[in-house]
């Protein structure tokens, strides 16, 4: 049995003014409706450049269009998703959206966009993994070096072993890797060490405290020598001042992300932020 998370919790809908929090059952037989009623959206947040601040990227951030909760948040709906599996069919509708999405904008931009998918622990255990995002590559036409995945040190606790396997498969198909959230999870520094990621996002619980404690703006420095050292990118999340985005730069972030630059947003929104165009 390979791994698959479970929570065995819960899952309580918070939405709007709704006030009933259907469980989980309904929950899923809500989710199952929603993919087949194409009920998901992918919306997308602004990534730029430390030093010029230009949009460079985005990252893919799924929505549920509920027909009459309006916008659900997936922090609502991924929980029970991954525990139910129903994050493999999502995912993978994700991946191909988002694949289609980078290859329509680095076309119409003509420079590359690239865009970062979030991936949950139950895609990359599923058989086939490879095999899936292989065939998204080939039917998109989009430039796999484009696509970027995001785990989290969660996905990869479960089962390192696999997960090394599926991230070393990713890699070889020209996919780069991102650690998403990190510092605020299990701060497992062998992954950093073992597993080809391209690029660390350190979580925007330090970005949020950084001004304020001098005890954050340490450890930032430290993941950012740390990600030098080991060849890394460094991405920031959370990034809602000029003061944080700009000691981010100053300590060698290369890319900030967060409502500063834009929150997440539709696609055609996004493209015309990437396309230069008002
Ligand atoms: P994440 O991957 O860490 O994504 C960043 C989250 O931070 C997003 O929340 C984004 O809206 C939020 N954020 C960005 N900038 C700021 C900021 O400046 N301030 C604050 N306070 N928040 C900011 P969102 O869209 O609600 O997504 C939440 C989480 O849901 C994501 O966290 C990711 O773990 C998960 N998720 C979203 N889409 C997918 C998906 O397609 N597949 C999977 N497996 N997970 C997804
Ligand atoms: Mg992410
Ligand atoms: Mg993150
Ligand atoms: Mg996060």
């Amino acid at each position: 049995q390979r791994s698959k998370r479970a929570h065995g919790r819960l899952q309580e809908v918070v939405v709007g003014d709704e006030p009933t929090t259907p469980g989980r059952l309904n929950l899923s037989i809500e989710l199952n409706a929603a993919l087949s009623q194409k009920q998901f959206e992918l919306y997308y947040q602004p990534i730029v450049a430390a030093d010029t601040r230009e949009v460079v990227a985005f990252e893919a951030l799924v929505r549920w269009r509920h027909p009459t909760r309006g916008i659900v948040t997936p922090i609502a709906f991924i929980p029970t998703a991954e525990e139910t599996g129903l994050i493999v069919p999502i995912g993978a509708w994700a991946m191909r959206e988002a694949a289609l999405q980078t290859a329509a904008w680095t076309r119409a931009a003509g420079k590359p966009v690239w865009v970062s998918v979030n991936i949950s622990a139950a895609q990359l255990s599923e058989p086939g993994f490879l095999e899936h995002v292989a065939q998204v590559i080939a039917e998109t036409g989009v430039d796999p070096t484009l696509l970027k995945l995001e785990v989290t040190e969660g996905t990869i606790i479960g089962d390192p072993e696999l997960a090394a396997e599926i991230l070393t498969g990713l890699r070889d198909l020209g996919i780069r890797l991102c650690m998403d959230d990190f510092g605020t999870g299990y701060s497992n520094l062998s992954y950093l060490q073992t597993l080809p990621f391209d690029f660390l996002k350190v979580d925007r619980a330090f970005v949020k405290s950084m001004i304020d404690r001098f005890e954050s703006r340490t450890i930032l420095r430290t993941m950012m020598a740390l990600a030098q050292q080991l060849e890394l990118e460094v991405v920031a999340e959370g990034v809602e001042s000029p003061e944080q985005a700009d000691e981010l730069a100053r300590l060698g972030c290369h890319f900030l992300q967060g409502f500063l630059y834009g929150k997440p947003m539709p696609a055609d929104l996004a493209g015309a932020l990437v396309m230069g165009t008002p």
